[in-house]
């Protein structure tokens, strides 16, 4: 009697067991049998639903990355770390390099051009000692990511590009992101932008074989010029250009780097 009420418990027990895991299997599995079936209301529900959860997955991976390649590198400014929680960057980066748009290193952007590496982003933030109410040069605009960072510290951005087609794609990529306190340019940096000009920081992210004169002049007293150094295809240097007063200003070196180089023609 005995026995046969245990073998009845357990039967009832396999039976509830059985029942769960059921029902958790079903509830794991809500996007894929809602598009499969699903009337056009829900299924745009789904759809939504996936792109929460794109989203969501891109926000842990930006912060996985500013955790590994930012904090861990060294950088400690925190207004600096904050912009690079905030930037989406895989909103620059090609469709087809999406699965490694939160890889600390730099991706290809068309043109034979490329979307910098976050850590060296972050680094040549840092370095310009940026105050909110700053108005910066960047030359370089490239996919707009650099722009996009220091537009959430300062209150004015200015960028140059000196290819076309990318100068129009970071401008209507910036806007669609809701950047309106940059402003993108098609023209050789090399001699900045008289018109905005003197610049609290000037950041280059194209590598010259000299530091170009016109835009140590459009710095203000006091601020600071980044700009990579070097040989084409070879290893550059980063330097911080500090314009101490009119006709002074102080170099420091902040390491070993690597850029594509600055051009000279417009196309
Ligand atoms: N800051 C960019 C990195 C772009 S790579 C980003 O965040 O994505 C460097 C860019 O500098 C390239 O797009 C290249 O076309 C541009 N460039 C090269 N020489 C230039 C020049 N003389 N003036 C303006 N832009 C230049």
């Amino acid at each position: 009697m005995f026995q046969e009420m245990m073998a009845v418990m357990l039967r009832v027990g396999l039976f509830i067991v059985l029942i769960l895991s059921f029902s958790a299997c079903e509830s794991g599995s809500p996007i894929v049998r809602s598009t499969a079936i699903a009337p056009p209301a829900e299924t745009s529900l789904a759809v939504e639903t996936a792109s929460t959860a794109m989203e969501d997955e891109n926000e842990l991976r930006r912060e996985s990355l500013v955790y590994t390649g930012v904090i861990a590198y060294g950088i400690k400014d925190k207004a600096v770390i904050e912009a690079m929680r905030t930037v989406p960057r895989h909103e620059f980066v090609p469709d087809e390099y999406q699965s490694q748009a939160y890889a600390n290193h730099p991706l290809p952007i068309g043109y034979g051009q490329t979307i910098s590496q976050p850590y060296i982003v972050a680094l040549m933030t840092e370095a310009a000692e940026l105050e909110p109410d700053d108005v910066v040069l960047e030359v370089g605009t490239g996919s707009g990511y650099q722009a996009a960072v220091l537009a959430e510290l300062v209150d004015q951005v200015y960028s140059m590009e000196i290819i076309g087609e990318l100068a129009e794609r970071a401008a209507a990529d910036l806007k669609r992101l809701g950047y309106d306190n940059i402003t993108v340019d098609h023209a050789d940096g090399y001699f900045g932008w008289e018109e905005h000009a003197p610049f609290d920081a000037i950041i280059v992210t194209a590598a010259p074989d000299h530091v170009p004169q016109p835009l140590v002049q459009q710095l203000k007293s006091g601020g600071n010029l980044i700009i990579p150094v070097g040989p084409v295809g070879g290893t550059q240097t980063l330097w911080r250009v500090r314009r101490v007063s009119e006709d002074e200003a102080q170099t420091e070196n902040l390491g070993a780097v690597s850029f594509v180089p600055l051009t000279r023609e417009e196309r």
